[in-house]
């Protein structure tokens, strides 16, 4: 059959608007669907950029901005898990064998560090390796080789007589209880919880230095500055069994993580629980002396 061409122009028509029509969707589909994408996208980067920079967020908010959000103390078990993790090797650091040893590296370290006992004490104990030979000297021959630590000299005397007191009462022993411990020369409650945790695991207390309690201030276990008050504390917050290792896990943060000076906030593994995170230069400090007296 023919066609005229105005019959042409009428059947083309609307077969081209169809065309037209269904392209347009097209179009604004595939629009639609990037413009989905690209949303989802900035949502994904924006979660992923949240998460990221939270520490980062953390260490560059105001202290005012810090302290309203802040939790006032870090969970003890889950600071205490994560310090074992960053510490799987904590112990003490004093080099010994057996309690005797100990307890005098122990009475030796006091005002020094363990690296000048540890220093020291190969060739002490090479010379008086127990009790009974200690016991037997005169503190002026001992000096000698205590002679790069602080106090030596009294420190040498306390060394000595805790010998012979240890050969007099206690048959060259050390004792297993805190009370006995504590009579002898130069050994106060922190020296005689050293020995009972280290050697018995059995301390009656948590020992507190320097650097457990500056952590344990950071931490929010403690606002008191007073040793015997930060270690009630303590005892109330961790499970007796608990009380050697934790001693060891701060200590060993002290010295390599959480500085006095300059905690390394960024590479701890407790910045997400801290309360001083990322603002503890300030945070148990020693209060500098006053020299002009
Ligand atoms: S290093 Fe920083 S985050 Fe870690 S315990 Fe010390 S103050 Fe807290």
């Amino acid at each position: 059959m023919s066609t005229t061409k105005h019959e042409v122009k009428q059947v083309k028509k609307p077969a081209s608007s169809a065309a037209k029509k269904s392209a347009a969707s097209a179009t604004s589909a595939k629009r639609a669907a990037a413009k989905n994408a690209a949303a989802k996208k900035a949502t994904a980067k924006k979660a992923a950029r949240g998460t990221a920079d939270a520490g980062s967020a953390k260490k560059h908010a105001t202290p005012a901005a810090r302290s309203s959000t802040k939790q006032k103390m870090a969970p003890p078990a889950l600071a205490l898990e994560k310090l074992r993790e960053m510490h799987p090797d904590a112990h003490c650091e004093l080099d010994h064998v057996g309690p005797f040893q100990l307890l005098v590296a122990t009475v030796l370290s006091a005002q020094t560090t363990d690296v000048n006992v540890n220093k020291a004490t190969p060739k002490l104990f090479e010379r008086f390796p127990d009790a009974r030979s200690l016991a037997q000297a005169d503190p002026t021959d001992v000096e000698p080789y205590v002679s790069t630590l602080g106090f030596f000299r009294q420190k040498a005397k306390s060394i000595v007589g805790l010998s012979k007191k240890l050969v007099e009462e206690f048959g060259g022993e050390v004792p297993r209880r805190l009370d006995d411990l504590v009579k002898l020369p130069g050994v106060g409650r922190k020296t005689a919880n050293v020995v009972l945790g280290v050697i018995w695991n059995t301390p009656e207390g948590v020992v507190v230095d320097t650097h457990v309690q500056r952590i344990s201030q950071r931490l929010g276990w403690t606002k008191n500055t007073d040793p015997v008050k930060i270690e009630q504390d303590l005892m109330h917050l961790i499970p007796r069994n608990e009380w050697d290792m934790t001693s060891h896990l701060l200590i060993f943060h002290g010295r390599r993580v959480c500085f006095a000076r300059k905690p390394n906030c960024e590479g701890c593994a407790l910045n997400t629980i801290c309360p001083s995170a990322f603002d503890a230069e300030h945070v148990g400090r020693k209060p500098k002396r006053d020299r002009s007296a």
